[in-house]
């Protein structure tokens, strides 16, 4: 283990649980598992290959580099790739036998010109904007494009083997933007299909449609933040109510403690004071790590909570570039190297990615993809 007084521990075995549960969740899909943002923070290769032995038979990536990574540990099997501007490797990723999309004519010309080059068969998932506003050919757009496709298949530049595209309310699924949506992207489905294409994967759903909006599971499905085991809908389950558990324990080890007056202001512009007698303590991560700063406490904001000892307590004061200090309370015998779990499953009584992410007044997906390059993923 690392000389890094903190870690990020990722539970393999809950990645391959989750990867079960969310295909028992879409039973006649197939699950490509997310692995963009190096799998959400959880390092790339090790959290790829818990979900492709937790059954998933796709990986998702959005940029080519990902991809590229993938093959490079020898991973084997399908990755598609999506997120692609002018200049984009596209021979390397076709030699990488990596499937790629295309929402744009550009891209389009771009592959065909790269299949030629390297005397490969691109496969192609063509991605329509259903309603995102996003990334994708638009239903007006898509006609010329599919034509061209179709052009390039007839001379064995392309394979169309797939119509795609991504929800705008997914997480909100009685909207009707997602039923919207649907049937724009039933409408592409057909086009393609009627123009000739024989598609191998049709594909809308992400963790939230996964888990709530089956009549959008298609042929595969494509859950990102669930295969961590964070719920993408925290306001109608948690995790354990969809068969997941959180693969990511971020803990840190205490650094100094030390007893204080009251009336002591705690961090930067002594946003947090104390109001007795207490022991503070220092846990050696900081905004450096991807600890929010707006996690902060302070008079009209309590701090994010962390799990020290078997006991809750808050961040006090302003999180800092490399600290956070904790208000461990009057009499507290917490020692320097005690373990201090910032978040994790929940289960033992401590704060979760979700906690964290309402203290700092954003989405467990930023706490879990922003944390530090310098926090060592450490693997069990
Ligand atoms: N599909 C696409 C195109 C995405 O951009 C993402 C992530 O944002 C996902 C699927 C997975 O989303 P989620 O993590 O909400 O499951």
């Amino acid at each position: 283990m690392s000389d890094y007084p903190a870690r990020a521990v990722v539970d393999l075995a809950a990645i391959r649980g989750n990867v079960r549960a969310l295909a028992q969740h879409a039973p006649g899909a197939q699950v490509m598992a997310v692995v963009k943002a190096d799998a959400y923070g959880h390092g790339l290769v090790p959290s790829a290959r818990a979900a492709l032995a937790g059954g998933a038979t796709w990986l998702g990536a959005a940029q080519a580099a990902e991809a590229l990574e993938l093959r490079a540990a020898g991973i084997t099997g399908r990755v598609l790739t999506w997120l692609h501007a002018p200049g984009a490797p596209f021979g390397a990723l076709l030699e990488a036998d990596v499937d790629v999309s295309v929402a744009g004519a550009w891209a389009l010309d771009a592959v065909v010109d790269a299949a030629r080059r390297t005397g490969r068969t691109a496969r192609v998932h063509l991605k329509v904007d259903t309603g995102l506003g996003r990334n994708g050919l638009t239903p007006a757009d898509l006609p010329d494009v599919l034509d061209a496709a179709l052009r390039a298949q007839a001379e064995g530049a392309v394979e169309v083997v797939g119509i795609w595209s991504h929800l705008a309310f997914a997480d909100e699924p009685t909207h009707p933007t997602v039923l919207a949506q649907a049937e724009v992207f039933a409408d592409a489905v057909r086009l393609a299909e009627t123009r000739g294409a024989h598609l191998e994967v049709r594909h809308l759903a992400n963790s939230a449609a996964t888990l709530t909006s089956p009549a959008v599971h298609y042929d595969l499905v494509r859950p990102g933040i669930a295969v961590y085991g964070l719920s993408p809908v925290p306001q109608l389950g948690g995790p354990a109510d969809y068969g997941l558990v959180p693969a990511m324990t971020f803990e840190a080890d205490l650094a100094t403690v030390k007893t204080v007056g009251a009336g002591q202001g705690v961090s930067y512009a002594h946003a947090y004071t104390t109001t007795t007698r207490t022991v503070l303590g220092v846990v050696p991560v900081g905004y450096a790590d991807g600890v929010p700063r707006h996690a902060s406490g302070g008079p009209d904001h309590p701090g994010a909570p962390v799990l020290v000892g078997g006991r809750r307590v808050a961040v006090a004061g302003r999180v800092c570039m490399d600290q956070v200090v904790l208000d461990l309370g009057p009499g507290a015998v917490d020692q320097p190297g005690d373990r201090v779990v910032l978040f994790g499953t929940g289960a033992d009584g401590g704060p979760t990615a979700e906690d964290w992410a309402r203290c700092a007044g954003t989405i467990s997906y930023e706490i879990v993809t922003r944390l530090g390059a310098r926090v060592p993923r450490v693997h069990v």
